[in-house]
């Protein structure tokens, strides 16, 4: 498949551009190679410069729920636009919102809005400190919470796959406060807590990760972690920056049950435009300012195009039909792709919750970072290579989900699958 194109806009970029990308994941340094520059991309399918088509598993990194180019969603981002893009005063497009997701998730009592998932994990744990009147948090291996100086301890893929988890810059001081440990391990939350009574503001969590592949909870885990916080003063915080609208029209919380006291907004709430929010209980959200002493603002926050983009996102999920078709394209993927891989001889381990996939090449199983490093990197940056050639598109790197969107048909799902019986006879 010729990029040429590509190269010569990535050679260009690398000029201007520090590793010629404005988010490290996307310079394809985990898997090799130089990135395919986007012109468009439509439904299911994402096409690059040099007018090559793949079946797109990125989404954008999420928010693609509804596939690419979503008519409802441009038709309101253009009504929105011809009214201005920008007003610096509240608009009636924020109150929908807010009204959306408190109705969708019954633990979001108030929600502020802000413009992007780090903004929201990072105003998120400021008020959780703020509220309980404590310095640490506890946040697991694995787990992404966006870039904030503080939570940026082992925290997933771009990390990862870049050799330096803890990175350049951090004063040390910065992460004293943060507690890393591993995900799906009772023992050590209980030993933190011991360790540091009346300490921990919060636990902070994405309750099925995807930022290290995707691995879920084990069956009792999320329930654990409610009740010893709960026991011990601390709050229980969802980063469902990526689960959220995801697995479900009220999350992850409410697939498993769980009702966190704060909980992080990100990607599908924006319908692909830059957007975060973070919401919760009526008496913690009531201590930012200018009700409470919790500062936290944003010129754009709340911005009429995001709100609108977002808005007609959610509307389009609020029936369930999505959920119920993600479910099934799902189970056929991931059935799809361990037969493949068992054919093939090669160990595999494929890890799905919803519409969230991750093909880790290790016999598994994998509960957490530590299962998940033990995936042959080689292997898959081969994988990356050859399905691309197929015309499919997944994450380039091993520690990243895939995303199933509204607009892949059971015919794309069998195209991937049998790309992937293609691609792992070659590697
Ligand atoms: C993507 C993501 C973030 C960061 O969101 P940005 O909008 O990229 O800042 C935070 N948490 C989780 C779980 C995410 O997946």
């Amino acid at each position: 498949m010729e990029r040429r194109k590509s190269e010569a806009l990535f050679a260009e970029a690398l000029k201007y551009i520090p590793g010629g990308v404005n988010s490290p994941v996307r310079a394809f340094r985990a898997v090799g190679g130089t990135p395919f520059f986007a012109s468009r991309a439509n439904g299911s399918k994402i096409y690059d410069v040099d007018g090559n088509e793949y079946i797109d598993y990125v989404g954008t990194w999420g928010p693609a729920i509804l596939g690419h180019a979503n008519q409802k969603i441009i038709d309101a981002v253009k009504a929105a636009a011809e009214n201005g893009t920008s007003f610096g005063v509240p608009n009636p497009l924020e109150v929908r919102m807010a009204k959306l997701i408190c109705e969708a998730i019954p633990s979001v009592k108030k929600i502020r809005m802000c413009n992007s998932g780090t903004e929201a994990c990072m105003s998120a744990i400021r008020l959780a400190r703020g509220f309980t009147k404590r310095e640490k948090i506890i946040k697991f291996e694995g787990c992404y919470h966006g870039h904030a100086d503080f939570l940026l301890v082992k925290a997933g893929s771009g990390a990862l796959t870049f050799g330096h988890p803890d990175s350049a810059g951090v004063p040390a001081a910065f992460s004293e406060h943060t507690i890393v440990l591993p995900f799906n391990d009772e023992d050590s939350v209980r030993a933190a807590f011991k360790a540091n009574p009346d300490k921990i503001a919060a636990v902070i969590l994405e309750p099925v990760p995807g930022n290290a592949g995707v691995y879920l909870p084990k069956p009792g885990y999320l329930e654990f972690l409610r009740k010893i916080t709960k026991e011990n003063g601390a709050l229980l915080i969802f980063d469902e920056v990526m689960t959220g609208f995801r697995l479900g029209f009220s999350g992850a919380q409410g697939r498993f049950g769980i009702e966190p006291d704060l909980t992080c907004f990100g990607k599908i709430i924006g319908g692909g435009l830059p957007v975060g929010a973070f919401g919760g209980r009526a008496e913690i959200m009531d201590c930012l300012a200018p009700l409470g002493p919790v500062y936290q603002a944003g010129t754009l926050s709340g911005n009429p195009l995001a709100m609108s983009a977002g808005i007609a996102a959610l509307e389009q999920l609020l029936d369930g039909a999505v959920y119920k078709k993600l479910e099934q394209l799902g189970a056929m993927l991931e059935e799809g792709l361990r037969n493949a891989a068992a054919k093939a001889k090669i160990d595999v381990c494929v890890n799905r919750c919803g519409s969230m996939i991750c093909s880790y090449f290790t016999k598994g199983p994998v509960h957490n970072l530590t299962d998940a490093m033990k995936s042959d990197r080689n292997r898959f940056a081969k994988f990356f290579h050859a399905m691309l050639d197929e015309g499919v598109f997944i994450a380039p790197s091993q520690f990243e989900a895939g995303f199933i969107s509204a607009a892949h048909s059971e015919e794309d799902i069998k195209k991937t699958i049998s790309a992937a019986e293609k691609a792992l006879k070659k590697i």
